[in-house]
């Protein structure tokens, strides 16, 4: 029904011969391209779902995403792609590219699942296959809905309707915050012109909120051991300096910006009572709205590590494992994002589909209000960003990258959790998939039709990016695979 619909609405916006958006903004042209990139996504549509559910069933987490990538991979070469895999020294991480020369645009691909929240395509809370894996972030249809987008501009590049290089990244890795950030130091995003993503969510927009910048870092303590009852006097304990750092990182949080964010987790602190621990280890991320801030707050925390470490007298040290970039937001991209979303018209689904949602919701203790089916107004000024990181963020202040959200599941639904494994298991999930893949492929088409548009991004990008050398928060080395 939603295809009906939509490709009734590219009818009625190719006769106005302009978008039929009843906002005001900067109304896209009508290109014929855009509804030959509908009917095309249309005509691949249940081959799309398929894959989607292939991926959304293999459910493999961060870098081990073997039979997900390859399944991607796969698909496009059989659709004309050329496909380098195994790119930046993830095996799980590929390029698929169609034609050739100027403008290079791209679309990114992501397909990792969450460890522990395997959930059947039901709305009660069911594992598939207990303590299994899940799609809670709806990675399974973001990766094929990209790919989706792609294969609608390769078909448009073979009918000579467009012109210049499609290409498709295959990141693994987003929800431990590290794929993209190793494809870019890779420098395989040095000839792109623009980026295009989007991301599953319970709402449809072209996103202006920023994400949160994040440090990724382990902070150690080093002391000496000793009988904690026949000679203490003799031990430093590293446990003692990890309370003091947890404790006066709680003092500073009275003293940081309100967008700030420190969480930690001990990941070790001692083993028996009776032994003086000379060891402690605790896991810690700082967030703020940018980069700056995430600086101004990390200067603070490594004078606390140095400091608990001085006040139990043993050593202390902070390693940096990781982290991103906030998400640097193109405006005038996200305009366009904006208006070619008002073109294709909200995302609709069935009675049966809000039915669906509206169980997980009463599941879930959320209002009972469905699925959203309408576009959000562009928002001029959007605030602070909510709570989240992504690695789109370092793309982003690499190359001018625009974002969009689509609908995949209810309203408010609890993300990274089994209502999102389970809308993106079924139809919900796939006429969003189905969606995002038009809405990415019609932007597309008028960054590759439109070098004015294109120059407009790009000087805004040049612009905020001034004076902002981009500085990877990646360790040396290759990233480090993790063992099944
Ligand atoms: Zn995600």
């Amino acid at each position: 029904m939603l295809n009906r619909l939509v490709f009734g609405l590219v009818c009625l916006a190719g006769l106005a011969g302009l978008s039929a958006s009843p906002f005001a903004g900067e109304q896209v042209p009508f290109l014929p391209q855009k509804t030959a990139a509908v009917a095309s996504i249309d005509r691949h549509a249940s081959e799309l779902a398929r894959l989607s559910d292939q991926v959304w069933a293999y459910a493999e987490t961060a870098l081990l995403e073997t039979k997900s990538a390859e399944a991607i991979a796969a698909f496009a070469e059989t659709q004309g792609f050329r496909v380098r895999r195994g790119v930046a020294d993830m095996p799980t991480a590929f390029i698929a590219e169609y034609g050739q020369g100027a403008p290079v645009i791209a679309v990114l691909g992501e397909y990792d699942a969450l460890p522990g929240i395997s959930q059947k395509a039901e709305p009660v809370k069911a594992a598939l296959e207990a303590g299994a894996a899940g799609h809670g972030c709806g990675h399974n249809l973001l990766g094929v809905a990209a790919l989706g987008a792609a294969l609608a501009i390769k078909e448009q590049m073979v009918a000579g309707k467009i012109a210049g290089t499609i290409r498709y990244y295959g990141t693994p890795a987003e929800e431990t915050l590290g794929g993209k950030l190793y494809m870019l130091r890779a420098g395989l995003f040095k000839d792109v012109d623009v980026v295009t993503s989007w991301h599953p969510g319970d709402e449809t927009k072209a996103e202006t909120k920023s994400s949160q910048a994040i440090v990724d870092f382990i902070v150690e303590f080093h002391g000496k051991t000793a009988h904690a009852a026949a000679d203490p006097w003799n031990g430093r304990s590293a446990v003692d300096g990890l309370e003091i750092f947890t404790h006066a990182i709680n003092y500073l949080r009275e003293h940081v910006k309100p967008t700030v964010r420190i969480h930690y987790s001990i990941v070790k602190g001692g083993d028996v009572p009776n032994v003086v621990p000379d060891y402690a280890k605790l896991w810690c991320w700082v967030r703020d709205s940018d980069r700056a801030g995430v600086e101004d707050v990390m200067a603070r925390v490594r004078k606390i590590a140095a400091g608990a470490a001085l006040a139990a007298d043993v050593e202390s040290t902070l390693t940096v494992q990781g982290g991103s970039y906030n998400m640097l937001v193109n405006m005038k991209g996200q305009r366009l994002v904006f208006d070619n979303l008002q073109w294709l018209g909200p995302p609709r689904f069935t009675a049966e589909e809000q039915r669906f949602a509206r169980e997980i919701q009463k599941a879930t203790g959320t209002e009972q209000a469905g699925l959203d089916e309408t576009i959000v107004p562009f928002l001029e000024k959007p605030g602070p960003p909510d709570g989240g990181s992504t690695d789109v963020g370092d793309v982003s202040w690499n190359v001018p990258t625009l974002q969009l959200t689509v609908t995949t599941a209810p309203k408010k639904a609890p993300w990274h959790a089994w209502p999102v494994v389970a809308c993106g298991g079924m139809s919900i999930g796939h006429k969003g998939m189905t969606y995002a893949a038009k809405a990415l492929a019609a932007t597309m088409i008028d960054l590759f039709s439109d070098p004015a548009k294109r120059a407009e991004i790009k000087k805004e990008f040049a612009e905020k990016v001034a004076g902002k050398p981009y500085q990877s928060y990646l360790p040396d080395g290759p990233p480090v695979i993790p063992r099944r």
